[in-house]
């Protein structure tokens, strides 16, 4: 089969294949990872600072503190520059900016999501990406051209984590404290934490007995492979090297450690679905022609979302593998039985070309067949790569199927799986990170403490209450930028750039009035009602799929408390609702309490 032809199959028998597989990972659950600080090993350590660093504490007042420099942490701050407000700090463990752009660096690193659309503010920078998907490397430029372009140098304290905010009642300002002594008083905090940013590894017994060399894909270690993201690893040559994970980092590593180690074992426990990447340079005239309209940014952001969430526009700007794959028209109504029967249907479809592809592009067809995922299309986040599949005909590669059940053992030479130990120089963790499934406070590692005393972990413990995932009663001027209960879509930049907006616009107008604000219980109430009514489908979706990150591992309730973790609906519908919003100029739901 070629092309666009549709293969012959029948739904019942991948009905029952997708159930059949599915059973076989319902017995591990969130409880299955480990944090990087949970280990003796010190697996959180940086490798791209220099060791030793060290600076006096900062104390000082200031209006707004930005905890994170990732993306949400970067736009928090253009926006507000754009507003006017330049009183600000930025906090991040990390030695620079970028968010997940400092920290994944692994060979073979990328963004799948287009680079015109993916790069935030990319209008106001001016840049043009090399790639239509760009490198991490490059990626990482733009976040620290982005930090310049928006003098945001100045306001970061890097190498450093955020230790507590707690709101001071007599002041009406939070005190931000530091891993650094920092004691930073604020009018307005903003959250910026991450979503998939606290990396994980396997509980596997034993990982702490493996005498080689191992870390986790996002503290890449270049000065044991040797080479850098773009230049050979000429350290593993002579090396076996491990890799748990089947992930979309681990589909982006293992063609690179391929080409570099002398052999590698990929151990798989679900099969990633894998389509065409089809990656081209920019071509500069095609560029200079979409860029000379004002406004083409947004315009093709917006597309994007909007082909990939069933609005189906009458142009697809992007037209890649995303696109295609989620234009089935997704608003078809799951409860109607015909039309819940066809988006099964085109479902089965979509995934049975992913299966073809592997049949054509792996010789060998017992490994083929291992490397099949048997689930829907959103079950997993999909994954679109060139050189992946090709990878599994060198010699030097094996894939090692648990069969759903993972790796079974670690021991000082390798990795056990069933009856085999497989002897190793070195391991790769690709085994992901926490997933907004996981109680919020814990993935930031700190407690904010509101009014009356009351942390966040306690306020929220039946789980997340926001107005637009951005304000929570009890905590005034606290304002959170992390896709808990807000916009979401692949193109994680995007919501997190709209919520920043919004965040910088009502800052700047609660700093001009001298009030605090914080939301009406009713006014979180009405949100949550909203984000439930755009919930059905995907709820009946996710509890048939296979366990992972996107369904809390199929823990229900999940650790967020069972609450909706987001707009589900639209990134473009969540845009739009926060610019009407603003734009009825009250602040509805927002109690405003001026400062005596
Ligand atoms: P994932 O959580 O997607 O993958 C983790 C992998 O580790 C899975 O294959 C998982 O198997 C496997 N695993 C976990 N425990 C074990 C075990 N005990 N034995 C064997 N295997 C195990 O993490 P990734 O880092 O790959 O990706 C995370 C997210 O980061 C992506 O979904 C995406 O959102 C983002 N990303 C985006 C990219 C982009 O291009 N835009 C590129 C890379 C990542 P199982 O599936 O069975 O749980």
């Amino acid at each position: 089969m070629t092309g666009n032809e549709i293969p012959t199959f029948s739904p019942e028998e991948l009905e029952r294949r997708y159930e059949q597989e599915r059973i076989k990972r319902l017995t591990t659950g969130v409880r299955q990872y480990r944090s990087l600080r949970d280990l003796d090993k010190d697996f959180d350590a940086d490798p791209f600072v220099e060791p030793g660093f060290t600076r006096a504490p900062v104390v000082e007042e200031t209006d707004v503190v930005i905890v994170g420099t990732g993306w949400a942490g970067m736009t928090t701050a253009a926006y507000l520059t754009k507003q006017g407000v330049s009183s600000y700090r930025m906090i991040d463990k990390a030695g620079d900016f970028g968010g997940t752009w400092y920290w994944n660096r692994y060979p073979g690193c990328m963004c799948d999501v287009e680079s015109y659309v993916y790069l935030p503010l990319l209008e106001e920078v001016g840049y043009m990406p090399k790639h239509k998907y760009a490198h991490a490397h490059e990626i990482f430029e733009y976040a620290q051209m982005l930090g310049r372009k928006f003098d945001m140098y100045p306001h970061a304290l890097f190498q450093t984590d955020c230790t507590g905010m707690e709101w001071n009642e007599d002041t009406k300002r939070w005190l931000v404290t530091t891993t650094r002594g920092d004691e930073l008083s604020a009018r307005f905090v903003v959250i910026c934490g991450g979503v998939l940013h606290k990396a994980k590894l396997p509980a596997i017994p034993g990982i702490e007995d493996f005498q080689g060399h191992s870390f986790h894909t996002s503290r890449w270690d270049y000065r044991y492979t040797g080479g850098g993201p773009e230049e050979p690893m000429d350290k593993l040559r002579d090396k076996v090297v491990g890799i748990i994970g089947t992930g979309a980092t681990a589909v982006q590593a293992v063609p690179k450690l391929a080409q570099d180690a002398e052999h590698v074992y990929v151990f798989q426990r679900t099969p990633s679905s894998v389509s065409p990447r089809n990656q081209r340079d920019t071509d500069p005239a095609w560029f200079a022609e979409m860029t000379s309209k004002p406004g083409w940014h947004e315009e093709r952001m917006a597309n994007f979302v909007e082909m990939t969430t069933g609005a189906n526009p009458p142009m697809d700007l992007v037209q890649d593998g995303w696109t295609e794959m989620f234009a089935v028209d997704v608003k078809k109504d799951p409860e109607d039985e015909q039309e819940a029967a066809e988006l099964k249907l085109l479902d089965f479809e979509l995934m049975e070309k992913v299966r073809q592809r592997i049949t054509d592009i792996v010789e060998d067809q017992e490994t083929a067949e291992k490397l099949k995922p048997w689930y829907g299309v959103s079950c997993k986040r999909p994954c679109f790569h060139d050189e992946y599949l090709p990878a599994f005909n060198r010699d030097n590669v094996t894939l090692v199927d648990t069969d759903g059940r993972g790796v079974d053992r670690i021991t000082d030479k390798g990795i056990v799986v069933g009856d085999t130990e497989y002897e190793l120089d070195f391991i790769v963790y690709a085994t992901g990170f926490d997933a907004p499934t996981t109680f919020y406070t814990h993935r930031l590692g700190f407690d904010p403490i509101g009014e009356g005393g009351i942390s966040m972990s306690d306020a929220w413990r039946h789980g997340p209450y926001t107005l637009h995932g951005v304000f929570t009663h009890g905590f005034p001027n606290l304002c959170m930028n992390g896709h808990i209960q807000a916009g979401q879509h692949i193109n994680i930049a995007y919501a997190s750039t709209k919520a920043a907006e919004h965040t910088a616009w009502v800052i700047k107008r609660a700093l001009d009035e001298n009030v605090i604000v914080q939301p009406e219980v009713a006014a979180e109430e009405d949100w949550y009602q909203v984000i439930a009514s755009t919930l059905g489908p995907y709820a009946t979706y996710f509890i048939g799929c296979t366990p992972g990150y996107l369904n809390g591992e199929l823990q229900m309730p999940d650790a967020s408390g069972g609450r909706p973790g987001a707009f589900m609906d639209s990134a473009v519908k969540f845009r739009d609702i926060l610019a009407g919003w603003r734009a009825e100029g009250t602040m509805p739901g927002l109690v405003r309490t001026p400062i005596d």
